[in-house]
């Protein structure tokens, strides 16, 4: 897995592009525009994927997701990827993948190398979860997007960050502080370790006790109404006696 910082959202918007890229194929699928440089029967799999990815969300969060539209920019090669992205977005010069929130649509950057497919999950969640709820906290957003960024198999049991965080827990003494997390503010203060913790609390949200569900639950409700939300933390404290041991019992199973 490629490192995860590397792939951060960008929250300016999207600007005009200076002119017409040549594209070798293009395909629409549902709300998905893939426009790509390379013939896209080359990443079939991640093609299908994606048409899977909305109700894999939908299902698992039990959220509505409503996109409009969602162009998904597929490049050959890293230089190339720099070149697109050095004159339309410069921000994001450099960043493995990108995605870009838009009025019209959002638009999801990404280019071709080992852990594209990962890459293009990764930022079409971010593209989806936005649909879905009208603010996501920067921490519930990443760790959804790691959550969901490898295949729908291996989400439950095979994420790499499951070995991390056992491994932490074992030999670092890891503890679960989802106040801190939910502290974070910028995309820049989102680092490795705060992607591999994210995805940490976001499991037990998703697979841990009913009580976490429905804290869950409850929280994207509080946000769809409007509301500033109880936060996560606090209601997770209400909720589960002994809450720290619980999230490290369930990821240590
Ligand atoms: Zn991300």
């Amino acid at each position: 897995m490629a490192a995860p910082w590397s792939r951060i959202s960008l929250s300016s918007p999207w600007k005009k592009p200076p002119a017409a890229h040549q594209w070798a194929d293009e395909r629409e699928l549902g709300p998905y525009l893939i426009r790509s440089e390379f013939p896209l029967r080359d990443v079939h799999e991640l093609v299908q994927d994606l048409g899977d990815l909305q109700d894999d969300i939908e299902k698992t969060l039990g959220l509505r997701c409503q996109p409009q539209a969602i162009q998904i920019h597929l490049f050959n090669s890293k230089r190339s990827y720099n070149q697109y992205i050095s004159v339309r977005i410069p921000e994001g010069v450099n960043r493995q993948a990108l995605y870009v929130p838009g009025t019209d649509a959002g638009r999801v950057y990404a280019y071709r190398h080992s852990d594209l497919e990962t890459d293009v999950r990764h930022e079409t969640t971010h593209a989806l979860l936005h649909t879905a709820l009208p603010y996501v906290p920067i921490w519930i957003d990443e760790g959804f997007a790691e959550y969901f960024e490898v295949p729908a198999g291996r989400r439950e049991k095979g994420n790499p960050h499951r070995g991390e965080l056992q491994n932490a827990i074992r030999f670092e003494r890891w503890k679960p502080d989802i106040a801190y997390l939910e502290s974070k503010r910028e995309l820049l203060d989102m680092k490795k370790r705060e992607y591999r913790d994210s995805w940490g609390i976001v499991h037990f949200l998703i697979h841990g006790p009913v009580a976490a569900q429905e804290s869950l639950a409850t929280y994207f409700e509080e946000i769809q109404s409007g509301d500033v939300p109880m936060p996560l933390s606090k209601r997770l404290m209400q909720r589960i006696p002994n809450l720290d041991q619980a999230i490290l019992d369930h990821l240590m199973k």
